[in-house]
């Protein structure tokens, strides 16, 4: 049985890498698109602390931060050195002692059955501060000691190298389906076609568009999100932990002074590319109100990329109604590095034929095709 995976970010380069590595026979299609969301994210693993109830979501972000540890060393016994995953801890912060309590709370009670949260503790202003130097110092926080941070792209790459070293092969190009009647018979890149027998569609934001000449409209959007890079001089920010401030922003360290903060969230902007004045002030303004040291840091760059949002912001994974061999997953919204890896494991055991760990009927994709424009 042949399979091809149409979309390598997060989510179809793990979905590639767990079919190769059971010995299937996969091809993946990818064109590139400098708008990739995995390509731009930088990567807070640290979904507990959140307020959002929906149980469905949880349950895919729980499992999704517990996933990476054996992932990376799956990958690092496959070769893989550079995954751009570690686990240097996170730090919520406020100044409203009774929020901190809470989130404390939460932490404590999720971490029943999520011993990798790690040690869940509040730090006051000074400790806070030891932790990330550069924050206004009227901050304390809940530190929570399996927080991670990854970077998207070295992932990817990561999955990508191990899926071809299992024997998969990389096309690039733009993947178009081919049906007839209710079943994709292949898939074209130019003048190149493709046979295979289970198709999967982890296309991202652009999945629609490959849904369209079949007339199924499917309800993926992109959100808009501008995320900027910063040099710090002469500073080692290796083991810093992630912040995650009150407001929806964030602050990442990486190796070496390099600092990402962001992130824009944009509804409605379509697939504009462009770095935009408000956007970076917007980040800008917020990153230096909680943390008034990046004053001095050194502007590198604005990335851009889009998330696929599905409807309600939960992810879907499924297969295409009326097609049998047609899979696809996808709406990972703001937490797919958090998801990726782990629903691409799912999705292709859903293609291989074997059972999930998921309720599939909570992710139903059903309810993201809206119409049938036939
Ligand atoms: P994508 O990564 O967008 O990949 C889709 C791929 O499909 C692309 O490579 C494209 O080239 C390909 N494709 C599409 N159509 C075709 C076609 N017809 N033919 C061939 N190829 C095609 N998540 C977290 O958990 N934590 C974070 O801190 C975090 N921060 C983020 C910050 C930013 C700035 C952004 C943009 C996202 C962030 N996310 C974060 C979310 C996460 O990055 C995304 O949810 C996730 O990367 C989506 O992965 P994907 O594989 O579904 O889509």
């Amino acid at each position: 049985k042949t399979y091809i995976v149409i979309g390598a970010g997060i989510l179809g380069a793990s979905t590639a890498y767990h079919l190769a590595k059971e010995g299937r026979n996969v091809t993946i299609i990818d064109r590139g698109e400098p708008g990739q969301a995995t390509d731009a994210a930088a990567g807070i693993i640290c979904p507990w602390l959140t307020q959002r109830r929906n149980k469905a979501w949880y349950f895919l972000a729980k499992n999704g931060a517990a996933f990476y540890p054996s992932l990376i060393k799956q990958l690092e016994e496959d070769g893989e050195k550079e995954t751009g995953y570690q686990r240097v801890g996170a730090i919520s912060l406020h100044c409203d002692q009774e929020k901190l309590a809470k989130m404390e709370e939460r932490a404590t009670v999720r971490r029943e059955d999520a011993p990798e949260i790690g040690e869940v503790r509040q730090l006051d202003q000074q400790e806070t501060n030891e932790l990330f130097p550069l924050l206004s110092e009227e901050y304390a926080s809940v530190h929570v000691t399996g927080g991670a941070r990854v970077n998207g792209r070295l992932l990817r790459d990561a999955l990508l190298n191990a899926a071809q070293r299992h024997g998969a092969s990389i096309v690039k190009g733009n993947a178009q389906l081919e049906s007839s009647g209710e079943k994709v018979t292949g898939v074209k890149v130019g003048d190149t076609r493709y046979e295979g027998d289970s198709i999967i569609l982890t296309a991202g934001a652009w999945a629609p568009e490959l849904l369209e000449p079949l007339g199924i409209k499917l309800s993926i959007s992109p959100q808009k999100a501008q995320i900027i890079h910063l040099m710090l001089e002469n500073t080692e920010t290796g083991c810093w932990p992630v912040v995650m401030p009150p407001n929806n922003q964030y602050i990442l360290a990486f190796d070496g002074g390099r600092l990402v903060i962001g992130a824009t969230h944009e509804d409605d902007h379509g697939f504009d590319r462009r770095p935009t004045l408000g956007g970076m002030h917007e980040i800008i303004d917020k990153g230096l109100t909680v943390a008034p040291g990046l004053a001095d840091a050194t502007y590198l760059e604005t990335k851009v990329g889009f998330r696929p949002v599905a409807p309600n912001f939960l992810p879907i994974i499924g297969t295409i109604p009326g097609y049998e061999n047609l899979f696809l997953a996808n709406g990972l919204g703001a937490s797919g590095l958090t998801v990726g890896p782990y629903l691409g494991a799912q999705l292709a055991k859903l293609a291989a034929g074997e059972d999930l760990e998921l309720d599939p009927e909570q992710y139903d994709v059903s309810g993201a095709i809206t119409d049938n424009i036939s």
